[in-house]
């Protein structure tokens, strides 16, 4: 039995009622979509959603202010859909940014119990804070125009990464890829077509991997996807993202193709730290470019061989 109270209207969209319906719950005005889209900038909305850790203390306050067993906070959409085993002891609130359903905030008691209303007032204002952090995380680590993670929020993670293959010997494989002849884009179709192109980038690129891929705008037009993978299976994403890109339409300029190269390289015990992998990957990027462009490369070419004498 969910003893959370349906009827506790709140005029802030954020804080809206608890989770029955999590599509009607969001958005009761728009048609309900077939699956909950999730939030970011620019439109669809890309996929790349917060660690579990940015909410580590917000977890721990709703579970000693609610003397729960379990706290869980999750951005995934799917994940939204499987809250339909409501019981005793558990009470659960959509997260609502600009009437837009963005994730879930759960709580879950070891005991069969009710929760009061004024429980159920207390988690939707916890739902609240959860929305308002989301957005403060989207804003520090996201690029606005490509949807892209910023590049420090990228390097973070890199770092990250290549510290816990040293330590447990994970696979660690770092994309990188950068645009063709970008410059002459911009030259022939104008800065904002530039612009238009690289948001269609990003779009094209979030929609080839999967929510928890690493993917960031490390400058201008080049950028990074970071992936716990093999290097033969790093190379087939970067070839299908290869692939997106190359039939990416840009909306407004119907005669605007571009493509890019790709550098790929595994992170190695040899490799004294992050930035090393960051050069084996640009080094590739590099070579994949002098080779004519619009390929991926994980190796490096052979140096020409020279006949003295
Ligand atoms: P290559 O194939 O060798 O990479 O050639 P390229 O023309 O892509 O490389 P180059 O470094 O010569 O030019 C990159 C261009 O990207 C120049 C710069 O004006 C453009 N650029 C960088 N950031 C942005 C941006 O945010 N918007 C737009 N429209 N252009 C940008
Ligand atoms: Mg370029
Ligand atoms: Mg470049």
């Amino acid at each position: 039995m969910n003893t959370s109270n349906p009827e506790h209207a709140n005029p802030d969209p954020r804080m809206s009622a608890p989770m029955q319906d999590p599509k009607a719950a969001a958005n009761p005005a728009r048609p309900s979509p077939a699956r909950p889209k999730l939030i970011g900038a620019p439109e669809p909305a890309p996929k790349w959603i917060p660690s579990a850790a940015q909410f580590d203390t917000i977890r721990a306050l709703i579970k000693s202010v609610l003397r729960v067993s379990s706290v869980s906070i999750s951005f995934d959409g799917s994940d939204l859909l499987r809250t339909s085993g409501v019981r005793a002891g558990f009470i659960g609130v959509p997260l609502v940014r600009n009437g837009e359903l963005v994730g879930a905030l759960r709580v879950l008691d070891s005991a069969d119990r009710a929760f009061t209303a004024e429980e159920s007032a207390l988690l939707e204002g916890f739902a609240a804070l959860v929305v308002d952090q989301f957005e403060l995380w989207q804003q520090a680590s996201r690029d606005p125009l490509t949807g892209a993670m910023s590049r420090r929020a990228f390097s973070n993670d890199l770092h990250k990464a290549v510290a816990a293959s040293a330590r447990m010997d994970e696979e660690t494989t770092l994309i990188l890829f950068d645009l063709d002849h970008f410059k002459k884009c911009n030259d022939t179709f104008g800065h904002a077509a530039g612009d238009a192109t690289l948001a269609a980038v990003g779009r094209a690129v979030a929609g080839e991997l999967r929510a928890y891929d690493t993917f960031g705008r490390l400058g201008g037009e080049e950028f990074g996807i970071l992936l716990s993978v093999p290097l033969a299976a790093a190379v087939e994403v970067a070839e299908r993202v290869r692939r997106a890109i190359a039939r990416t339409e840009v909306p407004g300029h119907p005669a605007l193709r571009i493509t890019a190269s790709f550098g790929v390289a595994q992170w190695s015990g040899a490799m004294a730290d992050a930035a090393a992998l960051m050069d084996a990957a640009d080094a590739r990027l590099y070579a994949a470019k002098q080779a004519g462009r619009n390929r991926v490369l994980d190796t490096l070419p052979a140096p020409a061989l020279s006949v003295v004498g």
